[in-house]
């Protein structure tokens, strides 16, 4: 029975969060630990979290750097913030200065300030990572959900988004790009940016450009659309992904010179809120933003593993008959069940929700349902996160063997054993 005290303050909730369940990402990560605590055997494939360690050159900087205690400048240290411009003005050819960047405790978090602070619409095209819509919702931001199909890779089409801004051109609006994708593993090219970029740019909208993939493309050949849009394209990246480090807590956003209204607003209001990074991390990150032999020598390793076992996972669900496409960065599969719905319905599972708590009850292997990405409830879409393998031991032997060429099976059926056996379970529960 609710008390008194606990339905008056169930009461007073602002209702822009009433209802907000926690982030779908971190729930089966504790539904899958509270089921092997009971004893059952879990594949983690759920929470799509590096499987590597954090780069050795980076860790020792954050142990040489453990002893800074001061805060540090709201908008990040100069000398990192100078590191990340460097990185993006190698890496992608745009005119950035270290007073064009902006750090902060995850790049989720500077995401939300965004959305804080710019009064306009926002854009998402589907599938989509989890986090953007629930921001939007709590900040009370109207979502524009854009429909992608399966057929075009799950990626945004610049009719598509032609189509959604002609009858309102002037509309403020933030438009979410995320590539390589979470949760597809698929990524656009060259020539499907500058498309969406000359869009972009017809409408004047702002791009925000979710690249914090990037350096996880399978073949390390990521471009970002600020190549092409760069007066209107925000470039977001951190150390979460390619650098292992998510639970470090450090993103960066990286502004044109025409928006640096946005960053001093997102700033102001980061110090009144969360005040600066943490100093330690922030040192260690400049180390990572500089590159060098070494961690060019383990984002090698990182995705060649990933490439050989995402290609692997892809092959074997499609001989089962299941709709996925052959991933080409960071470590997600988006597979569509849709082709074996019959069987499925015939088990009384008619959503992807449905699915995925079947699938963990019946086999232990844990998934996402396409439904938190955005995708309808009935059509039998999943995340796959091929990451529930030992990244440190893989890493060690791939880095012992030759550098290039593709991995051969044996090394994948020895290092990520679970992954595969995962889906094993997963064909054999289809075809029971
Ligand atoms: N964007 C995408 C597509 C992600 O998958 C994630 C994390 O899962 C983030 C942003 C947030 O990353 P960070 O750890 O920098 O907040």
């Amino acid at each position: 029975m609710t008390s008194t005290a606990e339905r008056f303050h169930v009461v007073n909730l602002n209702l822009n969060v009433r209802g907000l369940r926690p982030s779908a990402t971190l729930a089966i990560n504790d539904r899958s630990n509270e089921l092997r605590r009971q004893g059952r055997r879990v594949f983690k494939l759920g929470l799509g979290q590096s499987p590597f360690p954090v780069p050795l050159p980076v860790v020792e900087a954050l142990k040489a750097n453990a002893f800074r205690k001061d805060y540090l400048p709201v908008k990040g240290l100069p000398e990192l913030r100078e590191a990340v411009a460097d990185y993006h003005r190698r890496r992608d050819h745009v005119p950035a200065t270290g007073e064009d960047v902006l750090v902060g405790p995850g790049s989720k978090e500077l995401m939300f300030l965004l959305q804080l602070v710019y009064y306009g619409d926002l854009l998402i095209p589907t599938p989509a990572w989890v986090s953007y819509a629930p921001q939007a919702q709590i900040i009370g931001r109207r979502v524009n959900w854009i429909p992608s199909r399966k057929s075009g890779g799950w990626r945004l089409m610049p009719e598509e988004l032609d189509r959604l801004c002609r009858p309102d051109p002037d509309r403020p609006r933030i438009v979410v790009l995320n590539y390589p994708n979470n949760p597809t593993g698929l990524t656009y090219d060259p020539a499907e940016l500058e498309a969406l970029a000359a869009v972009a740019r017809r409408y004047k909208v702002i791009l925000l450009s979710d690249e914090i993939y990037g350096e996880l493309h399978h073949r390390g050949e990521h471009v970002s659309i600020a190549r092409y849009y760069p007066e209107g394209t925000i470039i977001s990246g951190g150390l979460s992904k390619w650098c292992g480090a998510g639970g470090w807590r450090l993103g960066t956003f990286t502004f044109p010179r025409s928006l640096r209204w946005l960053l001093d607003a997102m700033a102001a209001v980061a110090s009144e809120t969360y005040t600066s990074t943490s100093a330690p991390i922030q040192h260690a990150a400049v180390v990572a933003f500089r590159g060098g032999s070494e961690i060019d020598r383990y984002l090698r390793c990182a995705r060649r593993v990933l490439r050989a076992l995402g290609r692997r996972c892809a092959r074997n669900l499609q001989a089962a008959g299941v709709d996925v496409h052959t991933p080409q960065g960071a470590f997600y599969l988006f597979p569509d069940f849709g082709p074996v719905a019959r069987k499925l319905r015939e088990r009384g599972i008619r959503t992807s929700r449905e699915f995925c708590e079947r699938l963990l009850e019946d086999t232990g292997v844990a998934l996402l349902p396409g439904e938190e990405f955005g995708r309808p409830p009935r059509e039998l879409t999943a995340r796959l996160a091929y990451v529930d393998f030992d990244g440190g031991h893989c890493m060690s032997s791939a880095e012992s063997g030759p550098m290039d060429g593709e991995l051969d099976e044996g090394f994948l059926e020895l290092h990520c054993k679970n992954v595969l056996e995962a889906i094993d379970e997963i064909v054999q529960w289809l075809q029971s």
